[in-house]
Protein backbone atom coordinates (compact mmCIF):
# COMPACT_ATOMS: atom_id res chain seq x y z
CA UNK A 1 0.00 0.00 0.00
CA UNK A 2 1.47 2.99 -0.97
CA UNK A 3 2.11 5.83 1.32
CA UNK A 4 1.97 9.91 0.80
CA UNK A 5 4.05 12.30 2.32
CA UNK A 6 1.07 14.63 1.45
CA UNK A 7 -2.77 14.33 2.70
CA UNK A 8 -4.16 11.89 0.44
CA UNK A 9 -8.10 12.71 -1.28
CA UNK A 10 -9.41 9.68 -2.56
CA UNK A 11 -12.12 10.13 -4.81
CA UNK A 12 -14.13 7.49 -5.59
CA UNK A 13 -16.38 7.95 -9.04
CA UNK A 14 -15.28 10.46 -12.28
CA UNK A 15 -18.76 11.50 -13.44
CA UNK A 16 -19.98 14.79 -12.48
CA UNK A 17 -19.26 14.77 -8.72
CA UNK A 18 -16.40 13.04 -8.62
CA UNK A 19 -14.33 15.00 -11.18
CA UNK A 20 -15.70 18.02 -10.09
CA UNK A 21 -14.66 17.41 -6.45
CA UNK A 22 -11.37 16.81 -7.56
CA UNK A 23 -10.94 19.51 -9.40
CA UNK A 24 -12.08 21.86 -6.97
CA UNK A 25 -9.88 20.13 -4.59
CA UNK A 26 -7.01 20.96 -6.72
CA UNK A 27 -8.22 24.25 -7.18
CA UNK A 28 -8.96 25.32 -3.60
CA UNK A 29 -6.38 22.82 -1.74
CA UNK A 30 -3.65 23.56 -4.45
CA UNK A 31 -0.27 21.05 -3.98
CA UNK A 32 -1.01 20.47 -0.51
CA UNK A 33 -2.94 16.74 -1.70
CA UNK A 34 -2.48 14.44 -3.26
CA UNK A 35 -5.18 13.71 -5.33
CA UNK A 36 -6.03 10.22 -7.03
CA UNK A 37 -9.79 9.72 -8.35
CA UNK A 38 -10.65 5.98 -9.07
CA UNK A 39 -13.38 4.87 -11.48
CA UNK A 40 -14.31 1.64 -13.47
CA UNK A 41 -14.29 3.80 -16.70
CA UNK A 42 -11.58 6.09 -18.08
CA UNK A 43 -14.35 8.73 -19.41
CA UNK A 44 -17.30 11.13 -18.51
CA UNK A 45 -20.69 10.22 -19.66
CA UNK A 46 -22.57 13.48 -20.21
CA UNK A 47 -25.95 11.73 -19.33
CA UNK A 48 -28.25 14.75 -20.00
CA UNK A 49 -28.35 15.30 -23.57
CA UNK A 50 -28.40 11.53 -24.31
CA UNK A 51 -32.55 12.06 -24.77
CA UNK A 52 -32.19 14.94 -26.95
CA UNK A 53 -29.50 13.22 -29.66
CA UNK A 54 -31.19 10.37 -29.26
CA UNK A 55 -34.42 12.14 -30.76
CA UNK A 56 -32.44 13.68 -33.50
CA UNK A 57 -30.90 10.37 -34.72
CA UNK A 58 -27.54 11.29 -33.72
CA UNK A 59 -25.33 8.67 -31.92
CA UNK A 60 -24.87 9.67 -28.30
CA UNK A 61 -21.44 7.10 -28.33
CA UNK A 62 -19.81 9.76 -30.50
CA UNK A 63 -20.35 12.70 -28.60
CA UNK A 64 -21.30 12.43 -25.00
CA UNK A 65 -18.16 10.58 -23.47
CA UNK A 66 -15.05 12.72 -22.82
CA UNK A 67 -11.57 10.63 -21.75
CA UNK A 68 -10.78 11.96 -17.83
CA UNK A 69 -7.45 10.89 -18.12
CA UNK A 70 -6.12 14.29 -19.54
CA UNK A 71 -7.88 16.63 -18.02
CA UNK A 72 -6.98 14.74 -14.39
CA UNK A 73 -3.06 14.72 -15.21
CA UNK A 74 -3.37 18.34 -16.25
CA UNK A 75 -4.34 18.79 -12.87
CA UNK A 76 -1.62 16.18 -10.57
CA UNK A 77 -4.55 14.01 -10.14
CA UNK A 78 -3.63 10.00 -10.73
CA UNK A 79 -6.00 8.22 -12.10
CA UNK A 80 -7.41 5.02 -11.29
CA UNK A 81 -9.06 2.68 -13.98
CA UNK A 82 -10.55 0.27 -11.45
CA UNK A 83 -13.69 -1.27 -9.98
CA UNK A 84 -14.27 0.05 -5.85
CA UNK A 85 -15.15 -3.40 -4.08
CA UNK A 86 -15.21 -2.19 -0.50
CA UNK A 87 -14.39 0.26 1.82
CA UNK A 88 -13.34 0.35 5.27
CA UNK A 89 -14.17 3.79 7.28
CA UNK A 90 -12.23 2.73 10.35
CA UNK A 91 -8.88 1.86 9.13
CA UNK A 92 -9.78 4.62 6.25
CA UNK A 93 -8.80 2.33 2.85
CA UNK A 94 -10.61 1.24 -0.42
CA UNK A 95 -10.72 -1.58 -2.01
CA UNK A 96 -10.22 -1.98 -5.83
CA UNK A 97 -9.88 -4.36 -8.72
CA UNK A 98 -8.05 -3.00 -11.98
CA UNK A 99 -10.77 -3.35 -14.73
CA UNK A 100 -9.17 -2.62 -17.67
CA UNK A 101 -8.66 -6.70 -18.29
CA UNK A 102 -10.59 -8.87 -16.17
CA UNK A 103 -8.68 -11.22 -14.24
CA UNK A 104 -6.98 -8.47 -11.96
CA UNK A 105 -5.69 -8.86 -8.55
CA UNK A 106 -7.18 -6.88 -5.51
CA UNK A 107 -5.46 -4.01 -4.43
CA UNK A 108 -6.17 -1.58 -0.91
CA UNK A 109 -5.77 1.92 -1.17
CA UNK A 110 -5.46 3.83 1.87
CA UNK A 111 -6.50 7.56 2.22
CA UNK A 112 -6.66 10.44 5.00
CA UNK A 113 -10.07 12.02 2.67
CA UNK A 114 -12.80 10.12 0.83
CA UNK A 115 -15.11 11.68 -1.30
CA UNK A 116 -17.62 8.91 -2.16
CA UNK A 117 -19.47 9.93 -5.85
CA UNK A 118 -19.98 6.48 -7.46
CA UNK A 119 -23.51 7.58 -8.10
CA UNK A 120 -26.40 4.47 -7.97
CA UNK A 121 -27.10 1.55 -10.29
CA UNK A 122 -29.85 2.18 -11.93
CA UNK A 123 -31.75 -0.64 -11.75
CA UNK A 124 -33.55 -2.28 -14.83
CA UNK A 125 -32.86 -5.45 -14.26
CA UNK A 126 -35.28 -5.05 -11.22
CA UNK A 127 -38.03 -4.68 -13.80
CA UNK A 128 -40.08 -7.70 -14.73
CA UNK A 129 -40.38 -7.73 -18.97
CA UNK A 130 -37.61 -4.60 -19.68
CA UNK A 131 -35.35 -6.71 -21.31
CA UNK A 132 -37.67 -8.12 -23.85
CA UNK A 133 -40.22 -5.22 -24.31
CA UNK A 134 -38.90 -1.92 -22.88
CA UNK A 135 -36.22 0.90 -24.19
CA UNK A 136 -34.67 3.90 -22.19
CA UNK A 137 -32.60 6.87 -22.93
CA UNK A 138 -29.82 6.94 -19.51
CA UNK A 139 -26.98 5.53 -21.63
CA UNK A 140 -25.79 5.73 -25.23
CA UNK A 141 -26.28 1.53 -25.49
CA UNK A 142 -29.87 1.75 -24.65
CA UNK A 143 -29.98 5.29 -26.41
CA UNK A 144 -28.91 3.94 -29.52
CA UNK A 145 -31.10 1.24 -29.45
CA UNK A 146 -34.40 3.22 -29.53
CA UNK A 147 -32.66 5.40 -31.94
CA UNK A 148 -32.77 2.25 -34.60
CA UNK A 149 -35.63 1.08 -33.18
CA UNK A 150 -37.84 4.21 -33.86
CA UNK A 151 -37.33 4.44 -38.02
CA UNK A 152 -37.30 1.08 -38.37
CA UNK A 153 -39.80 -0.52 -36.57
CA UNK A 154 -42.19 1.71 -34.95
CA UNK A 155 -45.86 1.02 -36.02
CA UNK A 156 -47.61 4.37 -34.99
CA UNK A 157 -48.70 2.97 -31.74
CA UNK A 158 -49.25 5.18 -28.48
CA UNK A 159 -45.70 5.60 -26.02
CA UNK A 160 -45.59 5.37 -22.65
CA UNK A 161 -43.30 7.12 -20.70
CA UNK A 162 -42.42 6.97 -16.75
CA UNK A 163 -40.65 6.19 -13.30
CA UNK A 164 -40.36 3.05 -11.59
CA UNK A 165 -41.10 3.84 -7.72
CA UNK A 166 -37.50 5.04 -6.07
CA UNK A 167 -36.86 3.42 -2.54
CA UNK A 168 -35.38 6.44 -0.57
CA UNK A 169 -33.37 5.06 2.45
CA UNK A 170 -33.63 6.14 5.94
CA UNK A 171 -30.68 8.64 6.33
CA UNK A 172 -32.33 11.60 7.19
CA UNK A 173 -35.10 9.43 9.21
CA UNK A 174 -36.04 12.11 12.36
CA UNK A 175 -35.43 15.02 10.52
CA UNK A 176 -38.10 17.55 10.85
CA UNK A 177 -37.05 20.37 8.54
CA UNK A 178 -40.15 22.31 7.88
CA UNK A 179 -42.67 23.65 10.62
CA UNK A 180 -46.01 21.64 10.16
CA UNK A 181 -44.15 17.88 9.48
CA UNK A 182 -41.56 16.06 7.89
CA UNK A 183 -41.44 16.18 3.79
CA UNK A 184 -42.47 13.01 2.31
CA UNK A 185 -39.97 10.65 0.69
CA UNK A 186 -39.31 10.88 -3.43
CA UNK A 187 -41.34 8.59 -5.00
CA UNK A 188 -39.22 9.03 -8.29
CA UNK A 189 -36.00 9.51 -7.83
CA UNK A 190 -35.20 12.38 -11.17
CA UNK A 191 -38.62 13.21 -13.18
CA UNK A 192 -36.75 15.63 -15.03
CA UNK A 193 -35.67 12.96 -17.93
CA UNK A 194 -39.14 11.41 -18.23
CA UNK A 195 -40.81 15.12 -19.18
CA UNK A 196 -37.87 16.05 -21.37
CA UNK A 197 -38.60 12.69 -23.13
CA UNK A 198 -42.09 12.91 -23.45
CA UNK A 199 -41.48 16.85 -25.28
CA UNK A 200 -38.50 15.34 -27.92
CA UNK A 201 -40.91 12.35 -28.70
CA UNK A 202 -43.95 14.21 -29.11
CA UNK A 203 -41.37 16.42 -31.44
CA UNK A 204 -39.96 13.41 -32.95
CA UNK A 205 -43.24 12.03 -33.97
CA UNK A 206 -44.70 15.46 -35.54
CA UNK A 207 -41.35 16.00 -37.54
CA UNK A 208 -42.13 12.35 -39.09
CA UNK A 209 -45.57 13.00 -39.82
CA UNK A 210 -46.65 10.30 -36.90
CA UNK A 211 -48.42 11.99 -34.75
CA UNK A 212 -47.96 14.20 -31.56
CA UNK A 213 -48.28 14.58 -27.92
CA UNK A 214 -51.85 12.92 -28.31
CA UNK A 215 -49.95 9.43 -28.77
CA UNK A 216 -48.17 10.17 -25.87
CA UNK A 217 -49.03 9.54 -22.01
CA UNK A 218 -46.29 10.07 -18.91
CA UNK A 219 -46.52 8.37 -16.13
CA UNK A 220 -45.34 8.71 -12.46
CA UNK A 221 -45.35 6.63 -9.02
CA UNK A 222 -45.89 10.33 -7.21
CA UNK A 223 -49.00 11.79 -6.64
CA UNK A 224 -47.96 14.50 -9.22
CA UNK A 225 -44.57 14.39 -11.48
CA UNK A 226 -41.87 16.00 -10.70
CA UNK A 227 -42.76 16.86 -7.02
CA UNK A 228 -39.26 17.59 -6.51
CA UNK A 229 -39.86 21.03 -8.50
CA UNK A 230 -42.80 22.17 -6.14
CA UNK A 231 -46.15 22.36 -7.39
CA UNK A 232 -45.66 25.76 -9.23
CA UNK A 233 -43.57 24.27 -11.57
CA UNK A 234 -45.28 21.29 -11.86
CA UNK A 235 -48.86 23.22 -12.21
CA UNK A 236 -47.42 25.24 -14.77
CA UNK A 237 -45.66 22.10 -16.22
CA UNK A 238 -49.25 20.28 -16.49
CA UNK A 239 -50.91 22.83 -18.01
CA UNK A 240 -48.80 23.29 -21.09
CA UNK A 241 -48.41 19.39 -21.38
CA UNK A 242 -52.42 18.99 -20.88
CA UNK A 243 -53.14 21.94 -23.28
CA UNK A 244 -50.70 19.88 -25.47
CA UNK A 245 -52.23 16.62 -25.54
CA UNK A 246 -50.54 14.46 -23.86
CA UNK A 247 -51.91 11.58 -21.33
CA UNK A 248 -50.84 11.75 -17.70
CA UNK A 249 -51.31 8.95 -15.17
CA UNK A 250 -50.20 9.47 -11.70
CA UNK A 251 -49.89 7.12 -8.33
CA UNK A 252 -48.77 4.20 -10.05
CA UNK A 253 -47.42 3.01 -7.19
CA UNK A 254 -44.39 1.07 -9.34
CA UNK A 255 -44.24 -1.06 -12.46
CA UNK A 256 -45.22 -4.46 -12.15
CA UNK A 257 -44.06 -5.67 -15.42
CA UNK A 258 -43.64 -4.61 -19.05
CA UNK A 259 -45.25 -6.55 -21.43
CA UNK A 260 -45.91 -6.67 -25.00
CA UNK A 261 -48.74 -4.24 -25.41
CA UNK A 262 -47.96 -2.35 -22.41
CA UNK A 263 -47.29 -1.69 -19.21
CA UNK A 264 -48.96 -3.32 -15.43
CA UNK A 265 -48.55 -0.71 -12.41
CA UNK A 266 -48.38 -2.20 -8.68
CA UNK A 267 -51.88 -0.16 -8.32
CA UNK A 268 -54.21 -2.76 -10.29
CA UNK A 269 -53.77 0.67 -13.21
CA UNK A 270 -52.29 -0.73 -16.99
CA UNK A 271 -51.27 1.24 -20.11
CA UNK A 272 -51.72 0.21 -23.58
CA UNK A 273 -48.68 1.25 -25.33
CA UNK A 274 -46.58 -0.36 -28.39
CA UNK A 275 -43.27 1.76 -26.77
CA UNK A 276 -42.20 1.44 -23.25
CA UNK A 277 -39.61 4.27 -22.34
CA UNK A 278 -38.93 3.49 -19.03
CA UNK A 279 -36.66 5.00 -16.17
CA UNK A 280 -36.05 2.89 -13.11
CA UNK A 281 -35.09 2.66 -9.14
CA UNK A 282 -32.19 4.54 -8.64
CA UNK A 283 -30.26 1.82 -6.36
CA UNK A 284 -27.15 2.23 -4.45
CA UNK A 285 -24.33 -0.07 -5.04
CA UNK A 286 -24.02 -3.23 -3.22
CA UNK A 287 -20.56 -2.34 -1.60
CA UNK A 288 -22.25 0.58 0.07
CA UNK A 289 -24.66 -1.38 1.23
CA UNK A 290 -23.77 -2.23 5.74
CA UNK A 291 -21.09 0.48 6.22
CA UNK A 292 -20.97 2.89 9.45
CA UNK A 293 -21.65 5.60 6.80
CA UNK A 294 -24.67 4.51 4.87
CA UNK A 295 -28.53 4.45 5.44
CA UNK A 296 -30.46 1.61 5.38
CA UNK A 297 -30.37 1.22 1.46
CA UNK A 298 -27.11 2.16 1.18
CA UNK A 299 -27.33 5.58 0.56
CA UNK A 300 -24.27 7.94 1.77
CA UNK A 301 -25.25 9.84 4.77
CA UNK A 302 -23.90 13.29 4.63
CA UNK A 303 -24.49 16.56 6.86
CA UNK A 304 -24.69 19.99 4.91
CA UNK A 305 -20.69 20.43 4.75
CA UNK A 306 -21.43 17.06 2.67
CA UNK A 307 -19.25 15.18 5.82
CA UNK A 308 -20.78 11.92 7.14
CA UNK A 309 -21.31 12.99 10.83
CA UNK A 310 -19.79 9.49 12.18
CA UNK A 311 -16.58 9.51 9.89
CA UNK A 312 -15.53 13.32 9.61
CA UNK A 313 -12.73 12.44 6.55
CA UNK A 314 -16.08 10.70 4.69
CA UNK A 315 -17.44 13.05 2.27
CA UNK A 316 -20.13 12.05 -0.56
CA UNK A 317 -21.36 14.11 -3.27
CA UNK A 318 -23.54 13.48 -6.19
CA UNK A 319 -26.84 11.00 -6.27
CA UNK A 320 -25.32 8.56 -3.70
CA UNK A 321 -25.67 10.47 -0.83
CA UNK A 322 -28.73 10.93 1.56
CA UNK A 323 -28.71 14.59 3.15
CA UNK A 324 -29.53 14.55 6.76
CA UNK A 325 -29.73 18.01 7.61
CA UNK A 326 -29.48 19.94 11.28
CA UNK A 327 -33.63 19.99 12.81
CA UNK A 328 -35.14 23.26 12.10
CA UNK A 329 -32.95 23.58 8.68
CA UNK A 330 -35.33 24.66 5.65
CA UNK A 331 -33.80 21.76 3.80
CA UNK A 332 -35.52 18.17 2.69
CA UNK A 333 -34.02 15.42 3.74
CA UNK A 334 -32.66 13.15 0.95
CA UNK A 335 -32.50 15.67 -2.59
CA UNK A 336 -33.06 14.99 -5.98
CA UNK A 337 -30.71 13.45 -8.23
CA UNK A 338 -29.88 15.84 -10.87
CA UNK A 339 -26.37 16.54 -12.22
CA UNK A 340 -26.72 20.00 -11.34
CA UNK A 341 -27.06 19.74 -7.57
CA UNK A 342 -24.40 16.65 -8.01
CA UNK A 343 -22.07 19.76 -8.98
CA UNK A 344 -23.02 21.74 -6.30
CA UNK A 345 -22.02 19.32 -3.54
CA UNK A 346 -18.67 18.58 -5.06
CA UNK A 347 -17.93 21.92 -4.83
CA UNK A 348 -19.11 22.50 -1.23
CA UNK A 349 -17.71 18.85 -0.58
CA UNK A 350 -14.12 20.14 -1.81
CA UNK A 351 -13.67 23.61 -0.53
CA UNK A 352 -14.43 21.56 3.30
CA UNK A 353 -11.92 19.07 2.72
CA UNK A 354 -9.54 22.25 1.43
CA UNK A 355 -10.51 24.37 4.74
CA UNK A 356 -9.80 21.08 6.91
CA UNK A 357 -6.05 21.07 5.47
CA UNK A 358 -5.35 24.80 5.04
CA UNK A 359 -7.18 25.65 8.39
CA UNK A 360 -9.92 27.93 6.53
CA UNK A 361 -13.74 28.26 7.49
CA UNK A 362 -16.35 25.45 6.98
CA UNK A 363 -18.86 25.95 4.12
CA UNK A 364 -22.24 24.91 4.44
CA UNK A 365 -24.27 23.70 1.21
CA UNK A 366 -26.50 27.30 0.70
CA UNK A 367 -29.55 26.70 0.48
CA UNK A 368 -30.10 28.43 -3.27
CA UNK A 369 -27.70 25.44 -4.67
CA UNK A 370 -30.83 23.15 -3.22
CA UNK A 371 -32.68 24.33 -6.17
CA UNK A 372 -34.63 22.72 -8.90
CA UNK A 373 -33.13 23.92 -11.94
CA UNK A 374 -33.92 21.76 -15.46
CA UNK A 375 -33.65 22.24 -18.99
CA UNK A 376 -35.75 20.36 -20.75
CA UNK A 377 -34.79 20.21 -24.73
CA UNK A 378 -37.79 19.29 -26.62
CA UNK A 379 -35.35 19.34 -29.72
CA UNK A 380 -35.58 23.13 -31.44
CA UNK A 381 -37.62 23.92 -28.57
CA UNK A 382 -38.21 23.14 -24.74
CA UNK A 383 -39.35 24.45 -21.44
CA UNK A 384 -36.54 25.96 -18.55
CA UNK A 385 -37.65 25.80 -15.00
CA UNK A 386 -35.81 27.06 -11.61
CA UNK A 387 -37.92 26.28 -8.54
CA UNK A 388 -36.33 27.70 -4.99
CA UNK A 389 -36.04 24.93 -2.36
CA UNK A 390 -36.99 21.21 -3.57
CA UNK A 391 -39.54 18.81 -2.97
CA UNK A 392 -42.38 21.03 -2.91
CA UNK A 393 -41.49 23.48 -0.67
CA UNK A 394 -40.74 25.98 -3.60
CA UNK A 395 -42.38 29.72 -3.36
CA UNK A 396 -40.76 30.93 -5.80
CA UNK A 397 -40.84 29.84 -9.29
CA UNK A 398 -40.03 30.43 -13.21
CA UNK A 399 -41.06 28.55 -16.26
CA UNK A 400 -40.32 29.62 -19.69
CA UNK A 401 -40.62 27.72 -22.80
CA UNK A 402 -39.75 28.35 -26.36
CA UNK A 403 -36.40 27.98 -28.26
CA UNK A 404 -34.09 29.66 -25.97
CA UNK A 405 -34.55 26.18 -23.79
CA UNK A 406 -32.93 23.69 -26.74
CA UNK A 407 -29.99 26.17 -27.61
CA UNK A 408 -29.04 27.11 -23.54
CA UNK A 409 -29.22 23.03 -23.29
CA UNK A 410 -26.84 22.44 -26.25
CA UNK A 411 -24.51 25.29 -24.91
CA UNK A 412 -24.22 24.16 -21.11
CA UNK A 413 -23.09 21.04 -22.70
CA UNK A 414 -20.80 22.15 -25.11
CA UNK A 415 -19.11 24.66 -22.48
CA UNK A 416 -18.91 21.33 -19.94
CA UNK A 417 -17.31 19.62 -21.96
CA UNK A 418 -15.10 21.78 -22.97
CA UNK A 419 -14.01 23.13 -19.97
CA UNK A 420 -13.93 20.15 -17.64
CA UNK A 421 -11.86 19.06 -21.07
CA UNK A 422 -9.04 21.80 -20.09
CA UNK A 423 -9.30 20.60 -16.35
CA UNK A 424 -11.04 23.33 -15.78
CA UNK A 425 -14.23 23.09 -13.74
CA UNK A 426 -17.67 24.20 -15.18
CA UNK A 427 -19.46 25.75 -12.45
C1 LIG B 1 -31.74 10.35 -19.19
C2 LIG B 1 -31.23 11.25 -18.09
C3 LIG B 1 -31.22 12.61 -18.28
C4 LIG B 1 -30.75 13.47 -17.28
N1 LIG B 1 -30.79 14.81 -17.49
C5 LIG B 1 -30.35 15.64 -16.52
C6 LIG B 1 -30.38 17.05 -16.73
O1 LIG B 1 -30.83 17.54 -17.75
N2 LIG B 1 -29.89 17.85 -15.75
C7 LIG B 1 -29.38 17.34 -14.60
O2 LIG B 1 -28.95 18.13 -13.74
N3 LIG B 1 -29.34 16.00 -14.37
C8 LIG B 1 -29.81 15.15 -15.31
N4 LIG B 1 -29.79 13.80 -15.09
C9 LIG B 1 -29.23 13.30 -13.84
C10 LIG B 1 -27.71 13.17 -13.94
O3 LIG B 1 -27.36 12.31 -14.98
C11 LIG B 1 -27.17 12.64 -12.62
O4 LIG B 1 -27.56 13.48 -11.59
C12 LIG B 1 -25.66 12.59 -12.63
O5 LIG B 1 -25.21 11.68 -13.59
C13 LIG B 1 -25.15 12.18 -11.25
O6 LIG B 1 -23.76 12.33 -11.23
P1 LIG B 1 -22.86 11.47 -10.25
O7 LIG B 1 -21.46 11.86 -10.52
O8 LIG B 1 -23.38 11.57 -8.86
O9 LIG B 1 -23.11 9.94 -10.68
P2 LIG B 1 -22.82 9.24 -12.06
O10 LIG B 1 -22.95 10.18 -13.18
O11 LIG B 1 -23.64 8.01 -12.07
O12 LIG B 1 -21.28 8.82 -11.96
C14 LIG B 1 -20.83 7.79 -11.12
C15 LIG B 1 -19.42 7.40 -11.54
O13 LIG B 1 -18.96 6.41 -10.62
C16 LIG B 1 -18.38 5.33 -11.34
N5 LIG B 1 -18.56 4.09 -10.57
C17 LIG B 1 -19.72 3.51 -10.23
N6 LIG B 1 -19.48 2.41 -9.51
C18 LIG B 1 -18.15 2.30 -9.38
C19 LIG B 1 -17.29 1.36 -8.75
N7 LIG B 1 -17.75 0.31 -8.06
N8 LIG B 1 -15.95 1.56 -8.85
C20 LIG B 1 -15.44 2.62 -9.55
N9 LIG B 1 -16.21 3.53 -10.16
C21 LIG B 1 -17.54 3.38 -10.07
C22 LIG B 1 -19.14 5.27 -12.67
O14 LIG B 1 -18.36 4.64 -13.65
C23 LIG B 1 -19.37 6.77 -12.94
O15 LIG B 1 -18.33 7.34 -13.68
C24 LIG B 1 -30.27 12.92 -16.07
C25 LIG B 1 -30.27 11.54 -15.86
C26 LIG B 1 -30.77 10.70 -16.87
C27 LIG B 1 -30.76 9.21 -16.62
Amino acid sequence: MATHPKPHVVVLGGNFAGLGSAQKIREYAGDRVEITVVDKKSNLLFVPNIPAEVFANHDPALSMFMDIIKPLDHDGIHFIQGEVTGIDPDNRTVDYVPSERPGSESHVLRYDYLVVAVGNRLAYDRIEGFAEYGHTVSDTYHGNLLRRYLPQEYRGGHIAIGSARFHQGNGAEGVEPYPGGRIPPAEAACEGPPVETMLAAATWLQEQGKGGPKNITVFTPAEIIAEDAGETVVNQLLGIAGSMGFGYLNKTEDIARLTKDGIEFTNGASLEAEVKIIFPDWVPHDFLRNLPISDNEGFVVTDLLMRNPSYPEVFAAGVDIAIAPPAATPVPAGVPKTGQMSEAMAKIAAQNIAADITGGAAKRMPLSELAAFCILDAGGSGIIFRADHVLGTSKHAHVMSGPQAHWAKIAFERYFLASRKHGMTAL
